[in-house]
């Protein structure tokens, strides 16, 4: 069986895209958690973990996967969300 692999943006591991999450930016430009994987718009994978949020959080890791300045409210509100998956 092929599983696709992709890469966390935190932590830069290799991993089944089933063990990683997909963060997306809507063409509203909302920046939202994507369980689903199936949200149109850019995506981005990260590890199910609050470590690799916070270490997204503090190098600003999603600024350079949207290729836009995201505010620390945004990571602050993505670990909630994701502690409440
Ligand atoms: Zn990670």
């Amino acid at each position: 069986m092929n599983n696709p692999q992709r890469t966390c943006i935190a932590c830069k591991s290799v991993k089944d895209k089933k063990e990683l999450i997909r963060i997306v930016r809507t063409k509203e430009g909302e920046i939202e958690l994507d369980p689903t994987g199936r949200e149109n718009g850019r995506g981005a994978y990260i590890c199910k973990d609050s470590k690799c949020f916070e270490t997204l959080k503090k190098s600003k890791g999603l600024d350079r996967s949207f290729k836009s300045q995201v505010s620390v409210d945004v990571y602050d509100r993505l670990i909630v969300e994701l502690q409440s998956l």
